[in-house]
């Protein structure tokens, strides 16, 4: 019973595993045609996807490729001129030495104010122009130094061109007179300012500069002015004029000249400069002042070497004045 049983058993298991056995294979020929059919398709949309794509992304390339072309020709224009430096760079990996130091990029430097207590010196030559102009702007030349010239009208085209070389060697040029006659410049207010606006006009339609520098013939200080002087500086003050007069007086004008060259230094050395951080120096230029051009030489040399920076008066420049304009309202 068992035996037949078994045997009986067995052939159903034999069918079962057919059947199953059937099953399973129909299932895994559905699946394989399935997965040669979705494979297959999705080949042909890979196929087609991939043309598009393997199109942009021949352009693609073709483009990248003429980039890369065009580097690659940069590249190698570059490796070419720099083919020694880069031969120099593996070298100098190979064989490290320090790097030399990077030279520092020149900053501008910042304008610096005055020093409080520095020494600076204004020359200043006034009644000019005049024969001497030439030899005093070639002295100033030579020792690289700018000065201040408060200049009368004179006419002839030998002093224009005096006039437009001072400008021109970067000196100040002011205002001083038409005349320089103490009458005619002081007789009243009205002949004052007809004085100082015919230097300016002057010195504008000669030079292309409109300088409100001024000096006053004698100076603030002066005694012979008819005008009270009040009234002058007021008018200076109202037009944006900038008078200066000076503290050391070479007195280079005595008796046209008459002080030698030694005088001259000596009332430059033992009056004012060393007394005063801030010096303007009175002289002129006239066709007198031929101590003056030959003392110049040491007088420079003398405040350099007193530690005085020779500049030119400019609107900045701190006032010296006898008469203070800020006294006059
Ligand atoms: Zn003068």
């Amino acid at each position: 019973m068992n035996l037949l049983c078994r045997i009986q058993c067995g052939r159903k298991e034999k069918r079962m595993r057919k059947k199953s056995g059937g099953r399973i294979f129909r299932i895994l020929s559905f699946v394989l045609i399935f997965v040669l059919m979705a494979g297959v398709c999705a080949g042909c949309g890979t196929e087609k996807g991939k043309g598009s794509q393997t199109t942009g992304s021949s352009e693609k390339n073709k483009n990248d490729s003429g980039k890369r072309g065009k580097v690659t020709k940069a590249v190698s224009n570059e490796a070419a001129e720099a083919s020694a430096p880069a031969q120099e760079t593996e070298d100098t990996a190979q064989n490290p030495t320090p790097e030399p130091t990077p030279t520092p990029e020149p900053t501008p430097a910042p304008p610096q104010p005055q020093p409080e207590g520095q020494y600076v010196a204004y020359l200043t030559f006034d009644d000019g122009t005049s024969e001497q102009t030439d030899h005093v702007l070639d002295i100033l030349a030579q020792y690289g130094i700018k000065a201040t010239f408060f200049v009368t009208q004179q006419q002839g085209e030998e002093n224009a061109a005096r006039y437009r070389r001072i400008v021109a060697e970067g000196h100040s040029i002011g205002l001083h007179s038409v005349t320089h006659s103490y009458k005619q410049v002081y007789a009243s207010l009205d002949t004052f300012i007809a004085d100082v606006e015919g230097i300016r006009q002057f010195v504008l339609n000669t030079t292309g500069v409109d300088t409100h520098l001024y000096r006053f013939p004698g100076g603030s200080s002066n005694t012979v002015s008819n005008v009270p002087i009040t009234d002058c500086i007021r008018y200076l003050n109202q037009n944006g004029y900038r008078y200066f007069d000076w503290n050391v007086d070479t007195s280079d004008a005595v008796n046209h000249n008459s002080q030698t060259v030694d005088q001259l230094l000596n009332n430059v050395f033992n009056g004012g400069a060393g007394k005063y951080h801030s010096l303007v120096v009175l002289m002129h230029d006239s066709k007198y002042q031929t101590t003056t051009v030959a003392a110049l030489p040491q007088l420079i040399e003398g405040l350099m070497a007193r530690g005085y920076q020779i500049l030119p008066i400019t609107e900045y420049t701190p006032t010296v004045q006898h008469k203070k304009a800020e006294t006059v309202q």
